[in-house]
């Protein structure tokens, strides 16, 4: 199996180019921010709840988040392979995955993280506020926050991958193309060592 933990700050660019991986390398494409909006439009309990942290930037507690993420990943017996988009993004999270999937006799591959400057990020989360409505794109407090968020607990992930050997860091600044060229070309080296 490939299974790839897509990693960086808001606005890094993660869905778009997991969407462009998910088609060249076979792959089931979990988004947890994705998941979390189809609840909260199907007016969900988990939705009702996880709402209430979406829309002031902070994330939702670990304990529901794994538990969801796990019933994903179970729908989807017949994969060859996940990308996670925007989980890991605690510790907690990246040992719950771990063991999880230890217990399906499989592990992440590698965890590629898009590195973007700060001030490119608020930028990019501005402008798809405007054309998608997404709230939290909207507001600049909450983007603000969401990137402290991503600071204070989330960028830590990448030490728990980097310590396993499993870390890259791609540059998520170009176009479309030109980033998913430097993931695929980190993608292939990584499988071709496997
Ligand atoms: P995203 O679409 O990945 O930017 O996520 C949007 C929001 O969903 C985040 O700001 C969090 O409130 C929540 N969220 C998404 N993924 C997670 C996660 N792995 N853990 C906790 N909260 C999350």
């Amino acid at each position: 199996m490939l299974n790839i933990v897509l990693f960086g700050p808001p606005g890094a660019g993660k869905g778009t180019q997991a969407e462009k991986l998910i088609t060249k390398y076979n792959l089931a494409h979990l988004s947890t921010g994705d998941i979390f909006r189809t609840n909260i439009k199907g007016e969900t309990k988990l939705g009702v709840l996880a709402k209430s942290y979406m829309d002031e930037g902070d994330l939702v507690p670990d304990e529901v988040t794994i538990k969801m993420l796990e019933a994903e990943v179970n729908k989807n017996p017949e994969s060859t392979g996940f990308i996670f988009d925007g989980f890991p993004r605690t510790t907690t999270q990246a040992e719950a995955l771990a063991d999880f999937l230890k217990g399906k006799g499989t592990e992440i591959t590698i965890m590629l993280a898009l590195e973007v400057v700060e001030e490119e990020l608020i930028k990019r989360l501005l402008s798809r506020g405007r054309d998608s409505g997404r709230a939290d794109d909207q507001d600049e407090n909450i983007i603000t926050n969401r990137i402290k968020v991503y600071n204070e607990q989330t960028a830590v992930v990448a030490d728990f991958y980097n310590a396993q050997n499993k870390f890259q860091k791609v540059d998520g600044v170009g176009s479309i193309d030109e980033i998913f060229d430097r993931l695929c070309s980190v993608i292939d080296t990584q499988q071709v060592s496997l």
